[in-house]
C-alpha cells in the first residue's frame, strides 16, 4: 500500500501508523519523527530545522522534500509506505506526485484524520514520550508518573506545549487543510473520524483496503 495520513497534529495518525506498519509491513515515514533524530543527532539538517519545530512553524519544503527522496531510496520502500505527517502543502504534495511518478507507483489512498481543534489541544498537552524506551502515553488515560512498561520518566514535547500547539494548528488550518480539497479532486481522499477508539479507526482502515 502507498498511503498518505493527513489530519491536524494530535489526530491519531501516528497511532494508527503502528498499527497499518505492524498488520501489513510497510515502512512508515514520519518526517517530524526523522527531524527529531537530527536533531537529537546534531545534524546540519536538525540544526536548520530547530527554529522552525520550535515555534510549530512548518520546516522550508526544499529540505523536507529532498529529505522524502533520501528515504524512497532505502528498500524497505519496496513493501509500500505511509507517510505520517507529510505532504504538509500543495507544494509538498506537487513534488510527491512527481517522484512517485518518476517511480511509477502512483498513491493508493490519502486518509483524514477529522477531528476538532479543541480536541487536539486537550490531546496534545496531556501527551507525553517515555524518555527511556519512547513509548507514547496519554495522561488523559493514564494517571502514573512513569512509563508503564519500563519505569522511565515521562517528558513532554516542547512543542506540546498550549502555546504552540495552538500556533501548529493554525499552521495547519492554513497551509495543509488545502490539500483535503486537493486529494478529493483526484478521487483517493477518504475520511475517518480521529476521536473513534484505536481499534475502531483500524477496523475501517483495514476495511479500506479490502
Ligand atoms: P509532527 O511530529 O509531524 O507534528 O512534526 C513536528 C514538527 O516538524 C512540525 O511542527 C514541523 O515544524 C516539522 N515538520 C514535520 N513534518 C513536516 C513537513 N512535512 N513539512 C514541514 N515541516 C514539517
Amino acid at each position: 500500500m502507498r498511503t498518505v495520513l493527513l489530519g491536524a497534529p494530535g489526530a491519531g495518525k501516528g497511532t494508527q501508523a503502528e498499527d497499518i506498519k505492524q498488520h501489513y509491513g510497510c515502512a512508515h515515514i514520519s518526517t517530524g519523527d526523522m527531524l527529531r533524530e537530527n536533531l537529537k543527532a546534531g545534524t546540519e539538517l536538525g540544526n536548520k530545522a530547530k527554529s522552525y519545530m520550535d515555534s510549530g512553524a512548518l520546516v522550508p519544503d526544499d529540505v523536507i522534500i529532498g529529505m522524502i527522496e533520501e528515504r524512497f531510496a532505502l528498500p524497505d520502500c519496496v513493501n509500500g509506505f505511509l507517510l505520517d505527517g507529510f505532504p504538509r502543502t500543495v507544494l509538498q504534495a506537487d513534488a510527491l506526485d512527481m517522484l512517485l511518478n518518476k517511480m511509477n507507483c502512483p498513491l493508493d489512498v490519502v486518509i483524514l484524520f477529522d477531528i476538532d481543534d479543541e480536541v487536539v489541544v486537550s490531546r496534545l498537552t496531556n501527551r507525553r514520550t517515555c524518555s527511556k524506551c519512547g513509548k507514547i502515553t496519554n495522561l488523559l488515560y493514564y494517571h502514573g508518573e512513569n512509563c508503564a512498561d519500563c519505569g522511565g520518566i515521562l517528558l513532554q514535547r516542547d512543542d506540546d506545549r498550549e502555546q504552540v500547539i495552538r500556533n501548529r494548528l493554525a499552521v495547519y488550518n492554513e497551509q495543509t487543510a488545502p490539500l483535503i480539497e486537493w486529494y478529493d479532486k483526484k478521487g483517493i481522499l477518504r475520511r475517518l473520524d480521529g476521536t473513534r477508539d484505536r481499534k475502531d479507526i483500524f477496523n475501517d482502515i483495514k476495511a479500506m483496503f479490502t
